[in-house]
């Protein structure tokens, strides 16, 4: 893996580190009991993220799916797989960034979440946002750039441009389960990840040094 910026992070025994650290497991712990709104009937696990407390890059989905409500894991299934080879295209692993999602329990049968469950739960998020203090956000979908956005605009529209939000850059793009269904959207998200590069001076690998 080629050298990155990014990569150089706190080490785990650094007062940052173990400050952030301790403060999202706060989160965490506080997510485990939540009852704010009806999703809390249906989940089998709260899915709070996971990844480096200190990390310059997040990406923020939608909700859990079916197996990350299972493992109690931010995109685990199918589409959490094409996400870290999303990551890995730019040089990066998935312990160097933070994933989330916009609502941390499961909608049943994955339907979208409603306004109200997002307005519940949101402010979660942006707790989460406000410790670790990213420079860059991806957002992975219309329901995350939507709610950090404020805005109804369609993500056809957001994506490709960057936001500043909080001190930080919100880069739009479409989710990895949408990519999924439409293979030829890769051709906009990787011009989005060459943007996320960009941004935070990563040396982008070639293929030959993508692999494991
Ligand atoms: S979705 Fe969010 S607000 Fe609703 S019960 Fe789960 S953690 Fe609480």
């Amino acid at each position: 893996m080629p050298k990155n910026a990014i990569v150089i992070l706190p080490d785990q025994d650094s007062p940052d580190f173990l400050i952030k650290q301790k403060k999202l497991q706060k989160i965490h712990q506080k997510l485990q009991n939540c009852a704010q709104c009806s999703l809390c009937q249906y989940r089998t696990h709260v899915v709070s993220g996971e990844g480096h407390p200190c990390a310059q890059l997040v990406f923020i989905g939608e909700a859990p799916g079916a197996q990350e409500d299972l493992q109690g894991r931010p995109f685990v299934g199918k589409a959490g797989q094409l996400l870290d080879r999303m990551i890995s295209a730019i040089g990066l692993k998935r312990e160097d960034v933070f994933i989330t999602n916009v609502v941390k329990c499961r909608p049943p049968g994955n339907r979208n979440p409603t306004p109200d469950e997002v307005q519940e739960c949101s402010p979660f998020l942006f707790e989460q946002l406000q410790i670790i203090q990213p420079k860059i956000i991806v957002c992975l979908g219309k329901f995350a750039a939507q709610t950090l956005l404020q805005t109804h605009t369609p993500i056809t529209q957001l994506r490709g441009k960057l936001y500043p939000f909080h001190g930080a850059q919100i880069i739009p793009t479409f989710h990895p389960a949408y990519l999924l269904r439409n293979p030829s959207a890769k051709r906009e998200v990787w011009e989005d990840l060459k943007q996320v590069a960009a941004q935070l001076a990563l040396k982008i690998p070639t293929f030959e040094q993508r692999k494991p």
